[in-house]
């Protein structure tokens, strides 16, 4: 969505066309921005999108027209049932301090758009992982293994360690994409198991199953 930035390229390049009101709330004047097919690009976050139609740049007002009769918070906020979004009056102040606390972060800062929308957990956008999910058999069964210690590996150096959750599940978050082979070890009571991946994106490892012979791992 629109993060609301200060220094806005859409506004540079579409001029009286779009403005910021003392709110922080970005809007696209729907008279004067009528054929400007060239505002959609203007956006490096893709917030803007053309509606052939209409023939305009359009983006989500967030919701200026609810906040104007008196609402404190957007639409989606309110009806969201997992509190997913939270809006703030803050100066910049509170707003850094704000930001340093909860580990929040906005959207490419590297482009110096200094956008207003911030975000939590957005390291697990710009990261990788690796997870999958340990089992067992035990009698007839097979089960989910809980506390499986799991080792990451790069070549010979161990990078990570976490153990399984009750679902079995283990993850390793925070790993830079295409940065190559890994190597996941685990060792638990009722066994052994290894497996490599190499990281272009996130790897899934699936379901990886423990077997008593630890003789290829040692290999590995
Ligand atoms: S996110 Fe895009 S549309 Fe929104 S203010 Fe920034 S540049 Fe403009």
């Amino acid at each position: 969505m629109c993060n609301r930035c200060d220094e806005a390229p859409c506004m540079r390049v579409g001029g009286d066309v779009i403005r910021k009101r003392a709110d922080g709330i970005v809007i696209i004047d729907p008279d004067k921005a009528r054929g400007r097919k060239d505002i959609v690009k203007s956006c490096p976050y893709k917030a803007i999108v053309w509606n052939d139609e209409l023939q305009l740049p359009q983006t989500w007002i967030f919701d200026a027209h609810l906040f104007d009769q008196g609402w404190p918070q957007p639409r989606c906020q309110q009806s969201c049932p997992t509190d997913v979004f939270e809006t703030v009056r803050l100066d910049d102040a509170a707003m850094a301090e704000k930001a340093q606390r909860e580990g929040l972060k906005v959207l490419r800062p590297n482009l110096g758009t200094k956008p207003r929308v911030w975000y939590s957990g957005l390291e697990r956008w710009e990261t990788c992982f690796i997870g999958g999910s340990v089992s067992a058999r035990v009698g007839d069964m097979v089960e989910c293994v809980t506390d499986a210690v799991v080792a990451l590996y790069v070549g010979n150096q161990k990078v990570g360690e976490t153990v399984s959750d009750q679902f079995g599940d283990f993850r390793f978050d925070g790993l830079v994409k295409d940065s190559g082979g890994y190597r996941v070890e685990i060792h638990h009571a009722l066994g052994n198991a290894w497996r490599k991946c190499e990281l272009g994106e996130s790897v899934y490892l699936g379901e990886v199953s423990l077997a008593k012979s630890t003789n290829s791992m040692e290999v590995a």
